[in-house]
């Protein structure tokens, strides 16, 4: 019990798993750090914790301020350009926390010794509930935010594939009626956004079915603080999730969830990797249970 323990409990000991829309190398245990990089899509979710695995990535997204998930922004961006990365790299924040954010920045460099003259801020971009960003080095990838309720403002959001697809009355053209339709100017493509991945941050399970259209994407990840049954109003208060809900909202959509795998990640640091894993494997509808992976 002691080794699981000390396993699940341990921020710099990475989790790994290779994800359909890219692999996902991270930690996320509530309350201890969550930070959760996609190297194939050169993207970071939240930065709790900063490995030098992260140094290459060029996007980060903050879901909220709590600091398990936000501490680490600053020490990305410095141990870039320790490493000689000379790309900023963009940070992604809620619209809420956007000015609080840049005085918290300036307020660490500022205590760090950097003197007011030569402080310049990282690249950081307010971002709104609803809107398509193309990240910045990654343009066939758009994220789209969405809200989310915790005990803080909150947002997760979507990361889609953006594509150019043939039209469906173009399809059984050969390449030689193509290039003509395309000489006389005809539009024959249409654009396609295809979810890859969708990320929840920290939320009330209600969130899920809120936003419910996260159940499409390849990829789901989603926090699940609280498993036990005695738990649920404790998760409630805290603005967390009970894996209840995440069963409630796979049994209300049924068919409709499209997701290849959902990831559940952010258990309280109370629990032993095996009760994550039986709970998961006694609680999860049957039909769901090859999808769902606990990433500890
Ligand atoms: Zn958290
Ligand atoms: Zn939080």
């Amino acid at each position: 019990m002691a080794s699981e323990n000390r396993y699940i409990h341990n921020a710099l000991k990475q989790v790994r798993l290779q994800a359909a829309c890219s692999s996902i190398h991270g930690f996320s245990i509530s309350g201890l750090a969550t930070y959760l990089q996609f190297p194939e899509m050169n993207f970071c979710v939240d930065m709790g914790e900063c490995p030098l695995s992260a140094t290459p990535i060029d996007h980060v997204f903050l879901t909220h301020a709590h600091g398990d998930h936000a501490r680490c922004i600053m020490r990305h961006n410095s141990l870039r350009k320790m490493m000689g990365v000379e790309r900023d790299s963009v940070y992604y924040v809620p619209e809420s926390i956007y000015e609080g954010a840049k005085a918290w920045i300036k307020a660490e460099a500022l205590f760090e010794g950097v003197g007011e003259a030569k402080f310049r801020y990282p690249e950081i971009e307010a971002v709104r509930a609803g809107e398509r960003i193309p990240l910045r080095y990654r343009k066939d990838l758009v994220l789209e935010p969405f809200e989310v309720k915790h005990s803080v403002p909150a947002m997760g959001a979507t990361v889609y594939l953006h594509k150019k697809k043939l039209r469906d009355e173009f399809l059984g053209k050969s390449p030689e009626e193509i290039i003509e339709l395309r000489q006389k100017g005809v539009e024959i493509t249409r654009e396609v956004y295809d979810p890859q991945l969708s990320f929840m941050g920290d939320c009330l399970g209600e969130s899920l079915l809120e936003n419910q259209d996260v159940f499409k994407s390849k990829v789901l990840v989603t926090e699940c603080t609280f498993l036990d049954s005695d738990e649920e109003q404790m998760a409630h208060k805290k603005g967390h999730t009970h894996l209840k809900s995440i069963v409630h909202a796979l049994k209300e959509l049924g068919s409709e969830v499209k997701c290849e795998q959902i990831v559940l990640t952010h258990f309280s640091m109370k629990y032993s990797e095996k009760h994550i894993l039986e709970t998961i494997a006694s609680e999860i509808p049957k039909e769901f249970l090859e999808k769902v992976v606990a990433f500890i």
